[in-house]
């Protein structure tokens, strides 16, 4: 095997200045010590994208502590931390070739760094250099025999840590074993946490002492905490987890059922929304939001005009349509505002939302709710919108599904809302028994209430909405059609290329990583070979979390070896692109 070393860099001077195309043949495995490269995938010009390569150290030589690296959800963690390591090491490298991947925020599973029983493996793209079309043969030489070697030992071989120098940056670290130990136990308190939640009966959780707003709108850094005022729970609804690891965290707890969000315009309601939108992931150490934590499939729901509907049951909401459609199998090419939102609303469930975060600033009107007046101008015959205010308690009641909503210009909530926080100034005051004065409504009311009047009858008696329709199956060919001949692929991160079509996902809120979108992508090719015609949308949507389960973001990619870079997506949110593909298929 060492022969291979001296091989790799002989081989890449000896192609110096001679036609890219010959780098081709540089594939394969080489060994450098205790690290072992491979040359995954070599671009075939240029401008093509980058090349594929691996490093891979031993556990044996790697010697990193077990308690931090066996089990699964602590392997995410700490690969999370290898991760923004790596480009710390990489930057004091100073080589810009070599391509990690950077993550936001959130500590998310990802394929950049592997961690397995045998061993650490990071994944990375590499532009090979070349002048025209003429092998830089030397500068690949340090590329990949100097630099990417000493990049994994730096990252992967834990008894050097301690002795690693400091950046000369000032403020770039190298790993550190204490680095490493906290990221790990923060996440580990970040999920014990979420499931004491779910056992408390809460949907929520903020904490005192988050900074939720973000340096601006474009950034998901926190504000200066100059600026920012700390999050402070309302004596009311205060809740205090006392951790296994010893830490107590204290917050806002939001219990489930309907809670309201009101307060006068630019006093923080949605930066709060938003918060717990992605309060679904952890977060990293200093983001803020450590102790933001939502019920996991809590989801964002928000009108969507233009965007493809296939086959949902929006009868809940909508019925009598002018055109006629069947709101029981609705599709269309333009959903309108309403119709979107009905839809993003069906399918989220159907999805397995148990909590919906839904902003007044992103929703249509019409779909939330519809005043007196308006009620007694227009009959119900004619006004084919049941509103959400109709439905958020037999969404409670029925389908055990949990609103949060922010409202600051009407009061049509009150009487449906178990809870109604005040912001002021972005700080939160329980208001419920005075919003509750307001209407007239007690709690007791609110147990005891209709499940929701008829306004096709115009009664009030309740109506049976049903808000999951008879399972959607796909075709077999749902995902197959004969236009495509090329793998889905991400572009950027809010667009996936299928076929001739592309899935455009920027209104999906909840993709927070840029290489969500990749991950998605491949969780669509892995669903093309699930759908068969019998095997529902839901069915599938679990065989694909069954194998990331089981075998990670490896799992479900098509590639052996590199799988690229790619972030996992939640079920939600693989649901939501399929959701807007325009050519999906449906079983009738
Ligand atoms: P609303 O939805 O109530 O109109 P936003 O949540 O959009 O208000 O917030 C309005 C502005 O206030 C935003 O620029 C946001 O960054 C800022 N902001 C929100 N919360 C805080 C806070 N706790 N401290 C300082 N600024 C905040
Ligand atoms: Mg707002």
């Amino acid at each position: 095997m060492s022969s291979r070393q001296s091989n790799l860099a002989s081989t890449l001077h000896n192609l110096d200045g001679r036609n890219y195309g010959n780098l081709k043949q540089i594939r394969g495995r080489y060994s450098f010590g205790p690290v072992t490269v491979f040359i995954d995938r070599v671009q075939a010009d240029p401008f093509a994208s980058p090349s594929k390569v691996r490093v891979r150290v031993d556990r044996a030589d790697a010697k990193f502590p077990l308690d931090l690296t066996t089990d699964r959800a602590d392997r995410i963690a700490a690969a999370d931390y290898l991760l923004r390591a790596g480009n710390e090491v990489l930057a004091k490298l100073d080589q810009r070739a070599l391509i990690l991947g950077r993550p936001g925020q959130e500590v998310l599973e990802r394929t950049n760094i592997l961690i397995d029983d045998a061993g650490f493996e990071a994944r990375l793209l590499v532009n090979l250099p070349a002048r025209g079309r003429r092998i830089l043969g030397h500068q690949a030489a340090d590329i990949l025999t100097r630099d990417l070697p000493d990049f994994a030992e730096r990252l992967f071989l834990f008894d050097r840590w301690s002795d690693a120098p400091a950046g000369r940056g000032g403020n770039t670290h190298g790993p550190s074993a204490e680095g490493l130990t906290d990221h790990v136990r923060l996440h580990r308190d970040q999920l014990e946490l979420r499931s004491h939640l779910g056992e408390a009966g809460l949907i929520g959780l903020v904490g005192n002492g988050a900074i939720l707003p973000r340096t601006s709108g474009d950034s998901d850094l926190p504000m200066k905490s100059s600026d920012a005022v700390a999050f402070t729970s309302p004596p009311e609804l205060e809740h205090t987890v006392e951790l296994s690891s010893g830490r107590t965290v204290t917050g806002m707890g939001i219990p489930r059922g309907v809670t309201v969000i009101v307060g006068g315009g630019y006093h923080g309601k949605s930066t709060i929304l938003r918060a717990l939108e992605r309060g679904v992931y952890p977060h990293i150490a200093g983001d803020g939001r450590e102790w933001v934590i939502s019920d996991p499939t809590a989801t964002s729901i928000r009108a969507e005009d233009g965007r493809a509907v296939t086959g949902d049951d929006i009868s809940a909401f909508i019925n009598n349509l002018p055109s006629g459609s069947d709101t029981r199998f609705f599709s269309t090419t333009n959903a309108s505002g309403s119709t979107s939102q009905a839809a993003n609303l069906v399918e989220a469930i159907e999805a397995g939302a148990s909590t919906l975060l839904i902003d007044e600033d992103t929703s249509a009107t019409n779909f939330m709710i519809r005043d007196e007046r308006m009620r007694a101008l227009i009959p119900a015959e004619r006004e084919p919108i049941t509103p959400f205010v109709d439905r958020v308690r037999p969404l409670l009641t029925e389908q055990g599904v949990s609103t949060v909503l922010v409202a600051g210009g009407s009061s049509a909530f009150f009487e449906v809302a178990d809870h109604v926080i005040a912001l002021d100034a972005y700080v939160p005051k329980e208001v419920t028994d005075q919003a509750h004065e307001l209407v007239g409504v007690t709690a007791a009311d609110l147990e005891t209430a209709p499940t929701g009047s008829d306004p096709h009858t115009g009664s009030d008696s309740p109506a049976a909405p049903s808000f999951i329709a008879a399972p959607r199956v796909p075709t077999a060919k749902a995902l197959r059609p004969a236009s495509k001949t090329k793998t889905a692929r991400a572009k950027g991160a809010d667009r996936i290329q299928f076929g001739h079509d592309f899935i455009d996902l920027l209104a999906i809120a909840q993709l927070v990583d840029t290489q969500q979108a990749a991950g998605v992508a491949e969780a669509l090719e892995y669903l093309a070979e699930i759908f068969d015609g019998r095997t529902s949308l839901t069915q599938a949507l679990g065989e694909v979390e069954d194998t990331l389960d089981a075998e990670g973001l490896d799992g479900i990619t098509g590639h052996r070896d590199h799988p690229g870079h790619l972030t996992r997506p939640r079920r939600q949110e693989i649901a939501a692109a399929l959701n807007r593909y325009r050519e999906l298929q449906l079983e009738r």
